[in-house]
């Protein structure tokens, strides 16, 4: 949407990050108008996610020791398929130029010589030159942006490229604060980095944003999934119910916002619910929202299921244009095991059994007496061999003798110095891993289908107007307060008022400039949906007239009243 950059840009929503300096793609500057805004939608999901979910939010580094990224996957598996120009040498995502120049649809999820063969078939062009690119190599390029932590290089750290590592590799510590017990979220807003190979669409492809995540742990077979929440998602698209009869409930799809069928996953169900209920509340038209399940090939590397929340942010007599708002993702157990695989730490959760368990315990002689002298130093790792194997391969005990391997060389061990024996224990639970569910959100592609979805122009008494329709909750600026002219004691009186709705916590600006028309156009194009004058009859009776931005219609209210107007309006 053209019309909608330019009035970002014009209007202190966004702009390119430092033109002075030609401006590098991909970094984007928030101005006063977005700034506010943003944090506005930070802010309310602070309270539908965290608050009222009764989670916890952490801050963690944006930049991480290269271990965290080995162990993650994201070393290996975070990358982007590349093609280069041969004439012009810029530099494409290939998959982006299948889905721009052809009908094929989520091109990403093929290999990079799949995608070099559909680059000839359909004789695909470099967008910068024209060239065309069959014949030429696509490589897989990886997103993160590498950096040296410390002197010298020889310490490697990363740009976090998405927030939820922070709290994963935590969860030790995260685990010991909600009593290990499931289940329990941790969330967190926060810059995640990405080396997008071509930034584009303003804000939506950038090379640094704002995440907000959600990471929620629980045991998969506790039958205490998310039906103790129902009550706390009033969705308009989803419904808990038992559909069919067995005495289970689900949650189900009763809305067409979801493309692929039901959700077989109860959380992640619940979380779609809740997303539509908190974009609904942030201004995103419900119409133009959609729900896609991911197909297999198309999964992040640590997926199993992944449901993405879509926006139409098309402009007026344009083709619809989905991006993607949010993935809602079952991460399954994939990156507290593999933080355990990779370091000393427990990345579970002790569950209790209902009831205390008696089992057979294998255990070999603790403290070596049996094994007797004659091992010297090679006694304490031939006991540790002995102690794995025993907790392993029970059968390894049946001989005579225990052969264990110690670098590469093997020794024997008679069975009666090994110290084996079986007994019987009592269990009272056993560790786990839990499972993730993650909704994770992108705030400025969020920030961004909000402003598509609020832009709007009509005609006001014959006069061309652009208007953003923001809630008034997300509005930057509730209210514009405007003498009728400075003079007369006019703009003393309304700078006074301006004065006291700040003081109430009102977000107010003042505007004496030009002619009034002129100055409601103003505020109109920056969303601000109410706009008070302070006119002659106001120095006369203490009143002033409020001015409502959708409808344009004004009604006159005692000055006294006005905090407590403006904020019953605000909050509906
Ligand atoms: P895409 O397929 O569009 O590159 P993704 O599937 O890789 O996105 P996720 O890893 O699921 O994205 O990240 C979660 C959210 O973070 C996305 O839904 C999006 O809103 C946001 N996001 C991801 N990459 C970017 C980016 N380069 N610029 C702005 N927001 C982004």
């Amino acid at each position: 949407m053209k019309a909608l950059t330019e009035l970002a840009k014009r209007r202190g929503f966004f702009f390119q990050t430092g033109k002075a300096y030609g401006g590098v793609g991909g970094f984007y500057t928030y101005g006063p108008e977005g700034a506010t805004l943003k944090s506005t939608v930070e802010s309310t999901w602070r309270d539908r996610w965290v608050t009222r979910e009764g989670h916890d939010e952490i801050d963690a580094p944006t930049i991480l020791p290269e271990a965290v990224f080995e162990a993650s996957g994201h070393l290996d598996g975070f990358d982007d398929l590349l093609v280069e120009c041969p004439e012009c040498q810029s530099s494409h995502r290939a998959d982006h130029l299948i889905e721009d120049q052809t009908d094929i649809a989520e091109a990403e999820s093929f290999t990079p010589r799949e995608i070099e063969s559909l680059l000839a078939e359909h004789e695909i062009e470099c967008p910068s030159c024209g060239t065309p690119l069959a014949g030429e190599p696509v490589e897989e390029f990886n997103l993160m942006f590498e950096t040296a932590i410390g002197p010298g290089s020889t310490n490697k750290g990363y740009l976090r490229p998405e927030t939820a590592q922070g709290i994963f590799v935590d969860f030790p510590r995260l685990r010991e604060y909600a009593r290990g017990e499931l289940p329990f979220g941790v969330a967190q807003i926060g810059r995640a980095y990405r080396n997008e190979i071509s930034p584009r669409n303003a804000i939506v492809r950038t090379r640094e944003f704002t995440q907000a995540e959600l990471e929620l742990f629980f045991d998969p077979e506790s039958d205490d999934p998310p039906l103790s929440r129902v009550a706390n998602v009033e969705a308009p698209l989803y419904s808990a119910a038992d559909q069919d009869g067995d005495g289970e409930v689900h949650f189900e799809a009763i809305g067409e916002a979801v493309e692929s069928g039901p959700i077989a996953d109860d959380w992640v169900g619940y979380y779609v619910g809740v997303a539509t209920e908190w974009y609904e509340r942030i201004g995103i038209d419900l119409d133009r929202l959609r729900f896609r399940q991911h197909q297999p090939e198309e999964r992040a590397h640590y997926a199993t299921d992944c449901w993405d929340a879509e926006a139409d942010v098309s402009g007026p007599d344009e083709e619809p244009n989905w991006i993607e708002l949010a993935g809602i993702a079952n991460r399954g157990t994939y990156d507290l095991s593999h933080h355990a695989a990779h370091t000393d730490e427990r990345f579970s959760v002790f569950q209790e059994y209902d009831e205390p368990r008696t089992v057979e315990r294998a255990t070999v002689d603790p403290d070596m007496a049996a094994l007797g002298p004659e091992y010297g130093s090679q006694a304490a790792d031939i006991a540790a061999a002995l102690e794995e194997l025993a907790e392993t391969d029970r059968s390894a005990f049946e001989g005579d003798s225990v052969t264990v391997e110690l670098d590469g060389e093997t020794v024997d061990v008679p069975i009666e110095q090994t110290g084996f024996q079986v007994a019987e224990v009592t269990e009272r639970g056993q560790h786990e891993t839990p499972t993730v569910i993650e909704p994770s959100m992108g705030i400025d592609r969020t920030v961004y289908a909000i402003l598509v979805h609020a832009y709007d122009e009509d005609e006001i008494d014959g006069e061309h107007r652009t208007v953003l329709r923001l809630p008034a909750e997300m509005a930057p600026t509730l209210v514009g307060v405007f003498p009728l002219m400075d003079k007369d004691g006019l703009g003393e009186r309304a700078r006074e008022l301006e004065r006291e709705l700040r003081a109430a916590g009102l977000a107010t600006t003042y505007d004496d400039s030009g002619a009034i028309g002129r100055r409601y156009r103003r505020q109109d194009e920056v969303g601000t949906p109410y706009t008070v004058t302070v006119d002659y009859e106001s120095l006369e009776t203490d009143t002033v007239t409020i001015r409502d931005r959708d409808t344009t219609e004004q009604v006159r209210v005692p000055m006294a009243e006005l905090p407590e107007t403006l904020a019953a309006l605000r909050d509906g």
